[in-house]
């Protein structure tokens, strides 16, 4: 088994070596990612300027990994499209240092870079462990490991597109592990401003509000200190809004050409 990983916490975070280092024992890796972090920056790709690439022979000693100057999703995009020649049977990315639940997978870049796997047919997981004293990465490794040998052995559908994440405590206190969806809740929802001396400033803060525990979701499974494993899907194309009728567009262009 071939395994792509990439990250958004940049190539020399923790969590991306100690996945590589588990990785390594069941597959050939691959790592491709960012040459420092780009976390939050959702699927963004670079088009105003060259990505440069350089290999790189210290991240875990005899895996093939190349530093991209570039975004998670870029990372992915060039390894897919020019420097890994060889099929690949899986795109992981992560271990991100933070979780990515509900409604921040829209700017994650951890899942921003899955995404761009999954675009291109690959099986793809998002892998990540919500913040704590101790972020327990040994464990979210062997996870992403044993997901990895079931993709392998047929277990898991080779079409999967998966959000994992774990809660920070060790594997002996975790509860169990959930299939759970998305919550309609973001962290990234506060403006706070201050003034400092010259001019005002603006943070864009946490402020987490728990009002949506719902059991079925991610926000709940990980709060309630379990692995939540979410299965994603890219829907946008194939389903219309249905709160839009269809007459809207009868005449919408005589409607514009008379406006
Ligand atoms: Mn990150």
């Amino acid at each position: 088994m071939k395994i792509l990983v990439t990250n958004d916490d940049g190539i020399f975070a923790e969590g991306l070596r100690v996945l590589v280092k588990e990785l390594k024992n069941i597959a050939q890796v691959v790592v491709v990612a960012p040459d420092r972090e780009r976390s939050a920056i959702g699927t963004a790709i670079t088009l105003h300027q060259p990505l440069r690439i350089q290999k790189v022979s210290t991240v875990v000693p005899g895996v093939e990994t190349y530093s991209v100057e570039g975004t998670p999703a870029d990372s992915v995009i060039l390894a897919l499209g020019k420097l890994v020649e060889s099929k690949i049977d899986l795109v992981i990315s992560g271990i991100n240092h933070g979780a990515n639940l509900g409604d921040d997978v829209l700017i994650s870049g951890t899942v921003g870079a899955a995404l761009q796997g999954y675009l291109r047919g690959f099986p793809a997981i998002a892998i990540s462990v919500a913040w704590g004293d101790n972020l327990h990465l040994d464990d979210a490794a062997k996870l992403a490991a044993l997901l990895a040998k079931k993709i392998e052995s047929n277990a898991l559908s080779a079409n999967i597109f998966l959000n994992v994440n774990l809660p920070a405590l060790p594997l002996a206190k975790i509860r169990g592990a959930k299939i759970t969806r998305l919550a309609s809740d973001s962290h990234i929802n506060t403006v706070d401003e201050g003034h400092d001396g010259r001019q005002e400033y603006y943070w864009l803060v946490r402020q987490r509000i728990n009002n949506n525990m719902d059991k079925k979701t991610d926000v709940w499974a990980v709060e309630q200190g379990n692995i939540s494993i979410t299965p994603l899907h890219v829907n946008l194309p194939r389903k219309p809004s249905p709160s839009i009728p269809h007459s809207l567009c009868s005449n919408l262009l005589q409607e514009l050409r008379k406006y």
